[in-house]
């Protein structure tokens, strides 16, 4: 059995990619990753990922332990509520109690991440590995066990094990498993932020600042809106009545100096697709903002003013995408992990954590075959085997879990069917004892209250 350890390239510097990265270094496994990206600061990653107790275990199992406490300590504050309402601003249900005790545990707790904040937090301490300015084309597998990632610029890389982490567009899916589809779901959306001060904070009740609030409206649009509060100011020193340790870790943390994210209220508003123009997807800033504006008019005064207040310049388009099951295949040196293998709507809000999860269990796979415990395709076909057992349970579950596909935009049809949700969702706001079950549920499906695991170097 050839044992001898193995050098692993990375396609992506992404939310997977780089969690790996960091793995592999912390168990002395030889790696390099390459990003299509110029620099570290590069790239839109939308503006606030959830992180749940699932992906916070494995980040906190590949990363140095200073390093997942600077995670925590970038974590903007935790939503204590789920809200939703009517485009003119009536409750339709809330979920949460300002009494209810927060989740302190560092891992089996939600967190609020900005994307940005969470990449210079995964670019710490392996910027040396990580090659900018390398967008990948294609691979070669070669007789004697090896590949080699070829570069748009002309160079190329080779190791012994390939790891696709190059997202939902994978190039590296492309070519290793054409036969996978991809489906688009009905409806487009626009993402914008403004920035959370006096005049803004104004425009949200006291648990909206506090939640995570959805807006559904008549003609299947609707709005996802998110408070991002952080541990530092304007200027990016850290913020009065920030406790001790935050405040020491974050002051000395050089990836702070990288991060332009600041407090800011971000919103995600979606329409179906056939009431928005054939071009939407190639449209930006101020023309999406505009669109976004004329579909609104009728909405609450202070709804309107936070598209109306929200930066033209931070506006991109987004169209959700999920992959379709795949049968196992045979193992090789070229594997998947994250939006490469297994893109998924954010109907469960667990795309990020499970591509984190993936690699954990790819990392500490590796870490054996390093030690000649495996060889490096046993530690891939291992990888795969635990990567199926979940991950299409998710995509399906997240596919169903998003209303995209529902006909809520038909004016008959779609119209019952709103008024009919409307009022199971009036009515289920008045059970207490339900909406405990429910939040128990959806806390289970977000991996709370496992048991903590041994660091995946050990
Ligand atoms: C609106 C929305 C909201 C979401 N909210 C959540 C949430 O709350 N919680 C959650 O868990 N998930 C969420 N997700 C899903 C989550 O964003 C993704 O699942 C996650 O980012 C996937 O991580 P990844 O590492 O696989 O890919 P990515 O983070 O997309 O990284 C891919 C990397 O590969 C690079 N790359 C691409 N092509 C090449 C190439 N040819 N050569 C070199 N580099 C390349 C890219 O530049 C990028 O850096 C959401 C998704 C959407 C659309």
């Amino acid at each position: 059995m050839p044992t001898s350890p193995p050098h692993v390239i990375i396609i992506g510097a992404g939310t997977g990619g780089l969690c790996l990265a960091q793995g592999l270094k912390q168990g002395g496994v030889s790696v390099a990753v390459y990003e299509r990206d110029r620099t570290r600061t590069d790239g839109l990653f939308g503006y606030r990922v959830g992180i749940d107790p699932d992906g916070s275990r494995a980040l906190s199992r590949c990363l140095p332990p200073e390093l997942f406490d600077v995670f925590v300590a970038t974590k903007a504050l935790t939503p204590r509520f789920m809200n939703i309402f009517t485009e003119r601003r009536s409750e339709l249900l809330r979920i949460g109690d300002w009494d209810a005790p927060e989740h302190e545990d560092p891992v089996d707790s939600e967190k609020s991440i900005s994307r940005m904040t969470l990449r210079q937090v995964l670019l710490t301490g392996v910027e040396d590995i990580v090659h900018f300015g390398k967008k990948f084309t294609h691979y070669e597998q070669h007789a004697d066990g090896t590949v080699t990632a070829y570069f748009e610029d002309g160079t190329s890389a080779s190791g012994d094990v390939l790891v696709a982490a190059d997202g939902t567009n994978s190039r590296v899916r492309k070519q290793y498993l054409p036969h996978s589809k991809m489906n688009t779901i009905d409806g487009k959306s626009v993402t914008a932020k403004l920035p959370l001060d006096d005049e803004s904070r104004k425009l949200l009740t006291p648990e909206m600042l506090r939640g995570v609030n959805l807006v559904n409206a008549p003609g299947g649009y609707n709005c996802i809106i998110h408070v991002m509060e952080f541990k530092w100011d304007r200027d990016g020193k850290v913020k009065n009545g920030i406790g001790g340790n935050d405040a020491q870790l974050l002051s000395h943390w050089p990836g702070l100096m990288f991060d332009n994210t600041r407090d800011y209220i971000m919103w995600g508003w979606s329409a179906p697709s056939r009431l928005v123009p054939d071009n939407f997807m190639d449209l930006r800033g101020e023309e999406l903002h505009k669109i976004v504006l004329q579909h609104t008019r009728k909405w609450h005064p202070d709804f309107r003013k936070l598209f109306e207040m929200a930066d033209p310049g931070s506006a991109f388009p987004l169209q959700v995408r999920t992959t379709e099951r795949l049968e196992p295949w045979e193992s090789t040196n070229v594997t998947l992990i994250g939006d490469a293998i297994h893109t998924m709507t954010p109907g469960l809000g667990v795309g990020a954590n499970t591509a984190l999860r993936d690699a954990e269990i790819l990392c500490r796979r590796l870490i054996a075959a390093r030690r000649g415990e495996t060889t490096a395709v046993e530690a891939v076909a291992a990888y795969e085997k635990e990567m199926h057992s979940y991950a299409w349970t998710l995509v399906e579950k997240s596919k169903s879990q998003f209303g995209g596909n529902l006909p809520l935009g038909t004016p008959v049809i779609g119209r019952l069917m709103l008024g009919f949700m409307r009022t199971g969702m009036r009515v289920f706001n008045h059970l207490p004892a339900m909406k405990r079950k429910m939040l128990k549920s959806m806390e289970e499906t977000r991996g709370h209250g496992k048991e903590a695991e041994a660091p995946a170097s050990k």
